[in-house]
């Protein structure tokens, strides 16, 4: 992965270190994670609260070096904010101003702040299930991340919509994460790319990638796209 990695970067032009590698183990066993951790990736993500939570103390258990920074990337229902900023660093899947409410109080009780991004909803026809902000939304939930104390504005993230160019999709993105930057310059991440579409969201100017099935092998599809 990390040589697939480097020749999008060399294809792009782009130094290597640049980009992250979120290891996506939705679905995989801790054992299976915390292997991949001991191979030095150390963002690991996750789209479903419990199983994240659950499988976050394991790795911890079983593989305690190096320390592990969790990604929340899925579909998350208020009642769960408390669960994922508990072991969280990071919530990629930010899209309204009521999960933002919600966060901003779980995350009260820890040292640092939660560090979120917005997810965009880049399909021509939404799909609920995928979840993100209408573009048209973007500024004003910026704004409403903005006004809270316990949540620090990151970025912008996306999954490519279904039939839809991923590399136009992408190039979206990283116009709308401009616009977020007009509004705060520090959030400067842009998470996009899965196993399928990592070289085009490389190209693109990805500074995060989210990779599954290409590392751990094919899911079973009932943890797709699901909190
Ligand atoms: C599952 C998932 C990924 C990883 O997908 P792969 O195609 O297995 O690499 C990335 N991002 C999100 C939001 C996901 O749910």
């Amino acid at each position: 992965m990390r040589a697939r990695i480097a020749a999008a970067c060399a294809a792009a032009d782009r130094d290597p270190a640049e980009i992250t590698l979120i290891a996506v183990g939705k679905g995989m066993a801790a054992g299976r994670v915390a292997e991949i951790l001991a191979l030095g990736v150390t963002d690991l993500g996750e789209n479903k609260a419990q199983e994240a939570a659950t499988k976050a103390a394991d790795v911890a258990s079983l593989q305690p070096e190096p320390v592990a920074r969790w990604h929340f990337i899925g579909q998350l229902q208020r009642n769960k904010a408390r669960l994922v900023t508990e072991f969280a660093s990071m919530v990629h899947s930010v899209d309204r101003p009521t999960l933002v409410v919600a966060l901003d109080r779980a995350a009260a009780a820890r040292r640092r702040p939660l560090e979120v991004l917005l997810q965009l909803d880049l399909d021509p026809e939404p799909d609920p299930t995928r979840g993100g902000v209408d573009p048209q939304d973007l500024a004003s939930l910026a704004d409403a991340v903005l006004r809270v104390e316990h949540l620090a504005l990151r970025g912008v993230m996306t999954v490519a919509p279904q039939g839809v160019d991923a590399r136009r999709a992408f190039d979206r993105l990283v116009g709308y994460s401009q616009v977020l930057q007009a509004i705060q310059p520090s959030a400067t991440v842009i998470s996009a790319g899965m196993s399928g579409d990592l070289e085009a969201a490389i190209s693109a100017g990805a500074t995060h990638v989210r990779v599954g099935t290409a590392l751990f092998g094919a899911r079973k599809l009932a943890s797709e796209h699901r909190s």
